[in-house]
């Protein structure tokens, strides 16, 4: 199978996109650390049974990023994947209805967590001189979402974060790729207001929503060794909407 004996680490892997991926690098054969902050993602690891396992840390703290990346590592003495999927819209206000405090969390637990994975990760990576990173961004972040300043801003730097990190460690087997979903079907989007969904909605020319599998799909795509001529680049799962 595509990931026999490699070692993942997907973080908010405990519901929505994040298990969706999870179940899928399991399902092709990788041993898969689960991190998430809600202590629940101890049940789900356990039902999906002995290649799973479950990370408890919250990613926006340094500290706990290090100890799940290193406790991930630990497991079978090697990194081979990480998926920043962790991520949170944040309240769907213009901006003048914004506090600090919208913005300081939606980056911190969108972008900050990104930085602090990645770079505890690529430590790990560089001695082998092998890795697949992939970064979950949005469709926010290429064309921005209006009611959604803090999360687009977060997902832009996503980007950003992805590019210069890919060019980083281009010549060291290290592949660094962002994914942009429009609106896929979890409990994130019961976060925005109905209005701010079907807007968006509106915008897809297939005129439907995506599935997480769909975003496993490509993923893990990303994620294997298949993936060899390609880093730094964006990939779209929006129904067509973004075709740039
Ligand atoms: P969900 O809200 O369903 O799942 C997000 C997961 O991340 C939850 O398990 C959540 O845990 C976890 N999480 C949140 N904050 C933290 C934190 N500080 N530390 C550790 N874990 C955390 O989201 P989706 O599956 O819908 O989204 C996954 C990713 O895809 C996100 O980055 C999102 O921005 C992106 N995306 C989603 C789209 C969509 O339409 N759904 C579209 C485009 C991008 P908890 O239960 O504790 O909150």
């Amino acid at each position: 199978m595509r990931f026999d004996r490699k070692t993942a680490l997907v973080t908010g892997g405990a519901r929505g996109i994040g298990l969706a991926i999870t179940e899928r690098l399991l399902s092709e054969g990788a041993r898969v650390a689960i991190v998430d902050r809600d202590p629940s993602v101890e049940a789900v690891a356990k039902t999906l049974g002995p290649s799973a396992r479950a990370l408890v840390a919250d990613v926006t703290r340094s500290a706990e990023v290090d100890r799940a990346v290193g406790a991930a590592h630990a497991w079978a003495d090697r990194l081979d994947i990480v998926v920043n999927n962790a991520g949170i819209t944040g309240r769907s206000y213009p901006i003048w209805e914004l506090s600090d405090e919208d913005w300081q969390q939606v980056l911190a637990v969108d972008l900050t967590s990104v930085f602090y994975v990645c770079r505890a990760a690529v430590k790990l990576m560089l001695p082998r001189q092998a890795g697949r990173i992939v970064n979950i961004a949005s469709i926010a972040g290429k064309e921005g979402n209006p009611t959604l300043v803090p999360y687009s801003s977060a997902k832009a730097g996503v980007i950003g974060l992805t590019k210069a990190l890919a060019k980083e460690v281009a010549t060291r087997g290290i592949l660094v790729h962002a994914v942009a979903p429009a609106v896929i079907g979890t409990e994130l989007l019961q976060q925005m207001t109905k209005d701010t969904v079907d807007m968006l909605v509106a915008k897809i020319p297939m005129g439907r929503v995506g599935t997480p599998a769909e975003v496993a799909t490509l993923v893990a795509w990303l994620a294997s060794d298949e993936c060899t001529f390609t880093t730094g680049a964006v990939h779209d799962l929006s129904g067509g909407r973004a075709t740039y």
